[in-house]
């Protein structure tokens, strides 16, 4: 973990960013929080984050549902973002910057949630916020370049009657837990879980997009899904990079069997290929064409090697001056 974490207004020593086993949160799963990304660009001696801002916006919409106030604008936060990678990544941590250097990222972790002891108090408009982010080193979430093995979760993703599931609300990822879990104990990489239409939406933690004759077809942002911010880039890339028309409507299970092409994706898997769900091949049972194409360009963007999508980037340059 980086050594410096941004906590209730101040920059503190990672052992002093702690709270009381009383804290609501803790007890009810009354928080939101994001997943963003930096890469480090060995060439550049500089980390590029991935649409630092968008992500902030995306919290501003969780955390109005669970009335949390943030400490500040999606700006605002986003420049404590780039200060608290400064802190960590800048200077004389030579530790963290080889940490990083090994896994290639670091992922950024804000965090805004119900404060105050928990016992009886459910009227989220009378308990009070706090908001900490820290950041971390990560490496590959999915180093699988083979392709990944998913189940069908015998899980129902939360429903927006439920706990809305596009606000990123720390309480529905037991959900998140429980269906990868049930995935991991029977042999496979990852969950797909379908709503309670029967509609598959996402992964445990990702978008899900198909291949069929050529077009991608993805979940609306109506339904019971994140909106993801990689979801967002792709759709974006592979309409004006690569010319594939994209369609976003309900998708049957029924439908995926007999895809073309399937992978999911997120902040922290990236792009991952799905070779294989239910025990059945998807398309040849490699990872497709299309897939290998909008991930080829992915990764060139992120990793800053793509002039045209700086506009997706904030670079953290590596400066001594911003030694602690
Ligand atoms: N769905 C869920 C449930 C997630 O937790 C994530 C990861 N944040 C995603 C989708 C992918 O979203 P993003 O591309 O913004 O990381």
């Amino acid at each position: 973990m980086g050594k410096v974490i941004y906590f209730n207004g101040k920059f503190v020593p990672e052992e002093k960013a702690v709270i009381p086993v009383t804290t609501h949160a803790l007890h009810y799963g009354t928080g939101c929080y994001e997943g963003i990304r930096a890469y480090y660009n060995e060439e550049k001696k500089a980390l590029y984050v991935f649409r630092l801002e968008d992500h902030f916006k995306r919290m501003e919409n969780s955390v109005k549902i669970m009335h949390i106030k943030l400490p500040g604008s999606a700006k605002e936060l986003s420049k404590i973002a780039i200060e608290l990678l400064k802190r960590n990544f800048s200077g004389a941590d030579v530790y963290f910057l080889n940490e990083v250097k090994k896994a290639n990222s670091v992922y950024i972790r804000p965090l805004a949630f119900k404060s105050d002891p928990a016992i009886g108090n459910f009227n989220l408009a009378k308990v009070s916020d706090s908001f900490a982010m820290y950041c971390v080193p990560l490496g590959r979430h999915y180093a699988k370049e083979e392709g990944l093995k998913v189940n069908v979760s015998s899980w129902v993703r939360v429903s927006d009657k439920a706990i809305p599931p596009r606000g990123k609300i720390t309480g529905s990822y037991a959900n998140t837990c429980l269906a990868k879990t049930e995935s991991a104990q029977s042999g496979f990489d990852e969950a797909l879980l379908l709503d309670g239409n029967g509609n598959v939406v996402e992964g445990s933690a990702e978008n899900f997009f198909m291949v069929k004759n050529g077009s991608l077809i993805t979940p609306l942002t109506s339904a019971d899904i994140l909106a993801g911010v990689t979801r967002d880039s792709i759709i974006e890339i592979a309409k004006n990079e690569l010319g594939i028309e994209v369609v976003e409507r309900n998708i049957a299970r029924e439908e995926i069997y007999g895809a073309d092409e399937i992978f999911l994706c997120g902040t922290g898997s990236e792009i991952a290929g799905v070779v294989e769900i239910d025990g059945r091949a998807i398309g040849d049972g490699k990872v497709g064409q299309i897939t290998g194409q909008v991930k080829k360009l992915y990764l060139e963007i992120i990793h800053g090697n793509n002039p045209k999508y700086f506009k997706w980037l904030s670079k953290v340059e590596r400066n001594v001056k911003d030694r602690l």
